[in-house]
C-alpha cells in the first residue's frame, strides 16, 4: 500500500484524472446513504419505492417519497469535498471527468461542469409520454406528480431505478475516461451497485493509480494503490489541501 505522499504526488502530476463518487460524499452534507446503518434502506424497502414496478403499482406513494427527498436535498449544501472536486477540475481542465452515482445534484450546485450523473437527478422530472426532462417546481410549491411542460402528461422522477438502464451514452463516456485515466479517485461508494462498481476496476486494470476514500472497506479497497480509511472531507483535504 502506497503512502499518502505518493498519492498526492501522482494526483498532482497526472493530466487525466477521473473521479467516481457515491452517497458517502454527501453524508457530511446531511444526506443519508442507502446502505449505512443510518441509511435510507433501514426505514424503507427499496422494492417499495425505487423500482419501475413499485411506481406502476403506486405512483403517488413513490412520488411522495421522492418529493420528500427532493425537499431534503434542496435544503442541504455542498460540502468541502464537493468544493475540492471543483478545484481539481479547474486544475486539470480537459483531462478531468467526475462521474457520480448520486442523484442529489450537489456536484452541479458546487460548480462541477465535467460531470456525468449516472443515476439522474432528483431535482428533475421526466415525461412518461414524450421523455422531456424538466426541472421540478420549487420544493415549497411542489405537489407531486409534476406535469410535463411540453405535452402536459405526467412526469416521473428523472432517476434510474433498480433494473433500469442508465441514460444513453452516460456509462460509455464514464468507461472511456476510466480506461484512459492516469489517476482514478473513488469516494464514498460501497462499490456494490453495477455497472458503476466496475469503473474503479476498469481503471485499475488499465494501469491507473487507484485512490479510494471510504471509512469502510469495499470490494475496491484491495485493488487500491492508496486507500484512505477516512471521511470524504478529510480525505480530499489530505489529498489536495
Ligand atoms: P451506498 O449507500 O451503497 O454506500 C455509501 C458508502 O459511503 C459506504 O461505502 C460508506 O462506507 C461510505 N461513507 C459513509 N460515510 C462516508 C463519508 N463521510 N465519507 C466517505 N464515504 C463515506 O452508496 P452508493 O455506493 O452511492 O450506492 C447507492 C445507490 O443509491 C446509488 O445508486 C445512488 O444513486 C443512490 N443514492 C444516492 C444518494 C444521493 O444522491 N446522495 C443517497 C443515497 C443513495
Ligand atoms: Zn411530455
Amino acid at each position: 500500500m502506497d503512502s499518502l505522499r505518493t498519492a498526492r504526488a501522482r494526483l498532482k502530476s497526472a493530466q487525466r484524472v477521473v473521479v467516481l463518487t457515491g452517497a458517502g460524499i454527501s453524508k457530511p452534507s446531511g444526506i443519508p446513504t442507502f446502505r449505512d446503518a443510518a441509511g435510507l434502506w433501514k426505514d424503507f424497502d427499496p422494492e417499495e419505492y425505487a423500482t419501475p414496478q413499485a411506481y406502476a403499482r403506486n405512483p403517488q406513494k413513490v412520488w411522495e417519497w421522492y418529493a420528500w427527498r427532493y425537499k431534503n436535498v434542496m435544503q442541504a449544501q455542498p460540502n468541502r469535498a464537493h468544493a475540492l472536486l471543483v478545484e481539481l477540475e479547474e486544475q486539470k481542465g480537459e483531462g478531468f471527468l467526475l462521474v457520480t452515482q448520486n442523484v442529489d445534484g450537489l456536484h452541479p450546485r458546487a460548480g462541477s461542469k465535467r460531470l456525468v450523473e449516472l443515476h439522474g437527478n432528483i431535482a428533475r422530472g421526466r415525461c412518461e409520454t414524450c421523455q422531456e426532462r424538466f426541472p421540478l417546481p420549487d420544493p415549497a410549491h411542489f405537489t407531486p406528480p409534476p406535469t410535463c411542460p411540453a405535452c402536459g402528461a405526467r412526469g416521473r422522477p428523472d432517476v434510474v431505478w433498480f433494473g433500469e438502464l442508465l441514460p444513453p451514452g452516460a456509462f460509455e463516456r464514464a468507461e472511456r475516461a476510466f480506461a484512459q485515466a492516469e489517476v482514478a479517485l473513488v469516494i464514498g461508494t460501497s462499490a456494490e451497485v453495477e455497472p458503476a462498481a466496475s469503473l474503479g476496476r476498469i481503471a485499475h486494470l488499465s494501469g491507473a493509480y487507484l485512490i479510494e476514500i471510504n471509512p469502510e472497506p469495499t470490494p475496491l479497497t484491495r485493488l487500491a494503490d492508496c486507500a484512505l480509511p477516512i471521511g470524504a472531507v478529510e480525505g480530499m483535504e489530505a489529498l489536495l489541501g
